[in-house]
């Protein structure tokens, strides 16, 4: 049996954790979740967001489902998210981009997938006042850093039979630090001969992407552009509620959906599982089990063709209801 550590996160996070849970153990596996709270509501007890304990729970198991964790604004605590990616060196950020059966969109052909660097960049928290009026923020680009991603994004690229990697950056401008980012994809693609090749500028990839995403296939980005482009290429196949990532590093991995904690929905029984049940698929990949993942992901599939729906996709069904007839689908 699989030992995977749980985070079931806050806000609208319980709801949809309890929902895909409830669907994995639907469909037949068994899993034994290592449960871990974190976020606002363990700062009282253990005075930080993300004890050690989490770490150490998925140093030993190797994998996590994520649900979302709100880091509190203002109380100078590092963001959960970002913290947990440093500590456990998850450098890579997978977020598959593909439209969904009965979910309609502006494009019905969009099959992207952007990789994005997840440990440096202007994420690396060095900031500095230098007066009242004037802040200055470092962006941080290694060699070491970059090689790593596009390597990954190459090697991701070979193993699920995609076509071409594209580099996105803004070395016209940033000729240092985007430029380094841009001479290691290049170095790297040489080892990389049956796959394709782009470089493309980030705000020209912004203007195509909503033109025809159908141009793109593999994405590899720096942190910053990375997050951006990876919550539009989101819009692109129905918004936040359906799109799913994962950190991956060398020793581990967390899956967890693009979305934050949506509390303005919490506790309503309106969140949609689909971004969390679709990471959990790829988790259930990542260690091997695809039958169980091809099953879940079929039930999904199924029941949104039929015109299932939560409310975020024009639909009426509560979460409850909506994991209720996937679970019906399996
Ligand atoms: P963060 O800064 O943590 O990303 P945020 O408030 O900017 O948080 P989200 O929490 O992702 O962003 O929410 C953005 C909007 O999308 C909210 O209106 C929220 O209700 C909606 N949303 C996000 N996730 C879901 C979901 N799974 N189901 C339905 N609606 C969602």
């Amino acid at each position: 049996m699989h030992t995977i550590t749980l985070i079931n996160g806050d806000g609208i996070g319980p709801e949809i954790s309890a929902s895909v849970v409830k669907i994995i153990k639907a469909s037949g596996l068994d899993i034994d979740w290592d449960v871990q709270t974190a976020g606002a509501d363990v700062i009282e007890a253990e005075g930080v967001p993300l004890p050690q304990r989490v770490l150490d729970s998925i140093k030993k198991n190797k994998v996590a489902l994520k649900a979302p964790v709100t880091t509190p604004i203002g109380k100078g605590f590092r963001s959960v998210n970002v913290q947990l990616r440093k500590s456990l060196d998850l450098f890579a950020n997978i977020r598959p981009c593909k439209n969904l059966p009965g979910v309609k969109t502006r494009f019905d052909n969009v099959d992207l997938v952007v990789v994005r660097e997840n440990t440096e960049d202007l994420y690396a928290g060095i900031e500095e006042q230098i007066d009242n009026d004037t802040a200055h923020s470092i962006k941080v680009i290694t060699r070491k850093a970059s090689e790593r991603i596009c390597k990954f994004a190459f090697d991701y690229a070979v193993k699920n039979n995609r076509k071409e990697v594209c580099v996105v950056t803004k070395a016209n401008i940033m000729k240092l630090s985007d430029g380094l980012f841009l001479e290691s994809f290049r170095h790297v693609a040489n080892d990389y001969p049956q796959i394709a090749k782009k470089e493309i500028l980030v705000d020209n990839l912004c203007m195509q992407l909503v033109q025809d995403p159908s141009r793109f296939d593999v994405l590899v980005l720096p942190n910053l552009y990375g997050d951006i482009v990876s919550d539009l290429c989101a819009g692109l196949i129905g918004g936040l509620g359906v799109a799913q990532g994962a950190n991956i590093g060398l020793d581990c991995a967390v899956f967890e959906p693009v979305h934050g904690s949506a509390p303005d929905i919490k506790g309503q029984n309106k969140a949609n599982p689909t971004a969390l049940l679709l990471s959990a698929v790829e988790m259930l990949k990542y260690i091997g089990e695809n039958s169980y993942a091809d099953k879940i992901e079929k039930a999904l599939f199924k029941t949104l063709s039929q015109g299932y729906k939560t409310c975020d996709l024009g639909g009426n069904l509560s979460t409850v209801e909506f994991t209720d007839k996937i679970i019906a689908n399996l």
